[in-house]
């Protein structure tokens, strides 16, 4: 059973130290989270993976990495500083604040065409503030999503220091087009890649780490002849979705869309964002865009742009001519694949039936609750409507449907509802014996590849086995943990919740034979190796 909710995801990321709320300590900031010690490693897996698939397995690609902070007029001339901004209304009723647009798109069922067909709306009085439904709104206005810093040790009260924390890694690239066409001796078509944060000052961030202030960005900047640049953008849509599909995301969660005519960004030719299946609907993990020469030209010196300092152009050999490349740009977001490879992998499943006298008591709290739900006038129509019909669907497929009631039980709403606190209480023990959660990750892409334990702790022989097979698989240069600290079922659990591919188990017969259980975490399968033949072939699973 996959995850039913974003709910389930952040529980295991805490309790299991793969993300923190931010700050904690003090209460917290807002939509922003902390990497823990098994985040960090999925994280860092996740960018190693994509880099080496874009720029070391390419012939045509560099890598790069630029510095947040850089000269304002970049994000002047990018036109960030003019556009990058999110239309605002207030509510003079309840002072509530939403983005315009969404209000607009919500309630017209289509996309605004612009700033004044959405005043145009509020004036008329034809939009409701979505939280009381008041139609005085303010007329809408740019919210610029830019941070400003100062930079330098005086803030002089002006704009002379004025900096901002880069919103995208995009124009690190582009400016220095030229001195990696340069150094690197490149000819067309070649590409930049890179990785780093980014900031925008988001209305609503949320959904976990989904929407976040900061956030690291993966992007490619591709630079093509014109003409060449429809065949090279198909080219990269086709090989960012394989991406994802070789680390072992399913296909049924992972879905190309066109953006229409009335989305394009003005400079945009086409635009292909490929979108993934999230407990909360299908969203955006990728952009791959065709940016035309946009971006070069406008960072290139011209009547509309005095302060730059040259062109940013290519000498064609053949033509004889310089020419402002096209641009493909391959947009990700390394939080936002981390969390759908979580949300992918993720899995409660049913391990062994408990007995029948649980199973019933189980049942009467479910249908305790869907009758408390049913009751609840408080309860918004769809939620309601929503968890009666789980409750009923779990209450009819007991005790197949535990790992199904696993989410209900984190359901932040469900948790409404008073009997959910009882039956959280059965419900919890009866899964613990007899559910596991695991994590199907990829084996390039779970923080930790091999668990080894020896079976007693006791025995030092088996201690020691134990403790130089690890060295020998950390060698190889797998990430490797020993563990002694429980009964091996129990260890076995602990690593299926974090996605631990391998367990292997240290016996008396190693002592004799040298050979090992290896215990596979997708099909909980238990095979005899040889410990000697287990660096070779975990790390060519691995690459
Ligand atoms: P969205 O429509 O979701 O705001 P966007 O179209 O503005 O995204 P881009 O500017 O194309 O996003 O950025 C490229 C990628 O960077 C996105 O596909 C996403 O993976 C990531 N990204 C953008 N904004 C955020 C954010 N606030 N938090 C986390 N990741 C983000």
């Amino acid at each position: 059973m996959p995850a039913t909710s974003l709910e389930q995801i952040v529980s295991l990321a805490k309790r299991r130290g793969f993300v923190f709320p931010s700050s904690s300590v003090y209460g917290g900031l807002a939509s922003t989270w902390d990497y823990g010690p098994l985040g960090v490693e999925l994280k860092n897996n996740v960018k190693r993976a994509w880099w080496k698939a874009v720029v070391h397995d390419r012939d045509d690609m560099e890598g790069f990495d630029a510095a947040i902070v850089m000269n304002r007029l970049v994000w002047k001339y990018s036109g960030h500083e003019a556009t990058f901004s999110d239309p605002m209304t207030d509510c003079r009723n309840c002072k509530a604040r939403p983005r315009a647009d969404h209000v607009f798109a919500a309630q017209k069922g289509r996309d605004p065409k612009n700033l004044d067909e959405i005043n145009a709306a509020i004036a008329a009085k034809e939009l409701k503030c979505p939280k009381c439904a008041s139609t005085d709104l303010t007329a809408a206005r740019p919210f610029n999503l830019m941070f400003r810093t100062t930079v330098g040790a005086v803030d002089t009260g002006d704009d002379s220091g004025l900096a901002y924390l880069r919103p995208e890694t995009a124009q690190g690239i582009f400016v220095n087009f030229g001195n990696v066409l340069d150094t690197m001796r490149r000819k067309l078509p070649f590409g930049i890649a890179q990785i780093g944060k980014a900031f925008r000052n988001e209305i609503t961030p949320g959904n976990f780490t989904f929407r976040t202030r900061e956030f690291e960005q993966m992007e490619i900047e591709y630079f093509v002849r014109p003409g060449e640049d429809e065949a090279a953008h198909q080219a990269w849509i086709d090989a960012r979705k394989q991406w994802y599909r070789d680390l072992g995301m399913r296909p049924e969660n992972l879905r190309e869309r066109e953006q229409s005519k009335d989305e394009l960004a003005h400079y945009a030719k086409r635009c292909v964002d490929l979108e993934y299946k999230f407990p909360m609907g299908w969203s955006e993990l990728e952009g791959i865009a065709n940016r035309t020469d946009y971006d070069l030209k406008a960072h290139s010196r011209s009547e509309q742009n005095p302060d730059a300092v040259g062109s940013l152009t290519y000498f064609d050999q053949q033509a004889k001519q310089h020419i402002v490349p096209y641009v493909i740009e391959p947009s990700a977001g390394a939080d936002r694949a981390t969390l759908a490879f979580l949300c992918d992998a993720y899995e409660d499943a049913l391990v062994k039936d408990p007995p029948a006298e649980e199973t019933t008591k189980l049942r009467e709290l479910v249908e305790s609750f869907v009758k408390s739900t049913a009751k609840r006038e408080s309860l918004a129509k769809d939620v309601k409507d929503r968890l009666v019909a789980e409750g009923e669907a779990i209450a009819s497929a007991l005790p197949g449907s535990l790992p199904r009631l696993l989410g209900l039980m984190e359901d932040t709403e469900a948790n409404k509802i008073e009997v959910m606190k009882k039956l959280r209480g059965v419900g919890e023990k009866i899964a613990e014996e007899h559910t596991r959660t695991v994590l199907h990750l990829h084996p390039r892409l779970a923080p930790i590849t091999v668990a080894v334990f020896p079976l007693k702790k006791n025995e030092g022989p088996l201690v020691e086995s134990a403790k130089s097979i690890r060295q020998e698989l950390r060698q190889a240069g797998l990430r490797v943990v020993y563990d002694d600290t429980g009964a091996i079922g129990k260890l076995y659990r602990r690593q299926d919740e974090i996605g631990t591919p391998w367990c292997i188990t240290v016996d008396f017969q190693t002592l004799q034979d040298g050979t090992v259980t290896v215990r596979d975490r997708d099909t909980m399968k238990q095979e005899r190796v040889a410990a000697k033949e287990l660096p070779g072939s975990l790390s060519a699973r691995v690459r």
